[in-house]
């Protein structure tokens, strides 16, 4: 039986590089729904909530294959519970949280790959690193030896055209550039998280390895 979502998951699966990892954005999505992603092939999910991911993958301990990436911001006091959950974090988002899980990481001995979240264009309603902030951050960064800095997740303002949008992709890609050249010790950016519903094919075109979609795959949220 094909599912609605299960059509949707193959037509935008078809329309992506092979090499661009799908993470289906499952906040506030049922767990019936995931497994309706997860049956179309889906093993990447986003989610960006801490309480509402405790619940869902305790409902999901069946299938443990999936790969769980923690996309939104992150409060100290949910840092270690955010490492037991995921796998990946894509929203590391200012020298702070970045040492705290440094610590944490150290403690539970893991080593999560992780994105550090940057502004491309100043943005009141988003947190993440300035580009010049985060150059500043860098030599202390790199001293956060658990945890594996290895991609740059951003997120344009809203109410941009396309041609801005695809300017603030093509800026991280060149700050990607720029961070690898300076050859530090254990950050070496490999992927690039960016695309949503609304922005994906201009992120893809632009050198994403990692889109992250929602209301695309799963209708709008309630
Ligand atoms: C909600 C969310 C998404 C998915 O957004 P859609 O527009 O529904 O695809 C992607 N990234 C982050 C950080 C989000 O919070």
């Amino acid at each position: 039986m094909t599912s609605l979502i299960s059509e949707r998951i193959a037509h935008i699966r078809a329309s992506l590089p092979p090499s661009v990892r799908l993470i289906a954005v499952s906040k506030k999505v049922s767990t019936e729904l995931i497994r309706e992603a997860y049956n179309a092939g889906i093993r990447d999910f986003g989610e960006s909530r801490i309480q509402e991911a405790t619940i869902k993958q305790a409902e999901l301990q069946d299938l443990p294959d999936i790969t769980w990436h923690f996309i939104g911001h992150l409060q100290s006091n949910k840092a270690k519970k955010a490492l037991e959950l995921f796998d990946w974090i894509h929203s590391v988002d200012n020298f702070k949280i970045a040492q705290r899980l440094n610590t944490l990481a150290e403690e539970l001995e893991v080593n999560p790959p992780v994105c550090l979240q940057v502004k491309i264009l100043p943005d009141p309603h988003k947190s993440g690193w300035m580009v010049s902030e985060l150059l500043a951050d860098l030599p202390t960064l790199d001293q956060c030896k658990n945890l594996r800095i290895q991609g740059l997740m951003t997120i344009p303002p809203l109410g941009l055209q396309d041609a801005e949008i695809v300017n603030v992709f093509h800026r991280t890609q060149k700050l990607a550039q720029e961070i690898n050249d300076k050859n530090l010790s254990s950050i070496k950016i490999e992927h690039l998280s960016m695309g949503m519903s609304g922005d994906y094919q201009l992120a893809v075109s632009a050198g994403a390895t990692m889109v992250r979609l929602g209301t695309i795959l799963f209708g709008d949220r309630v």
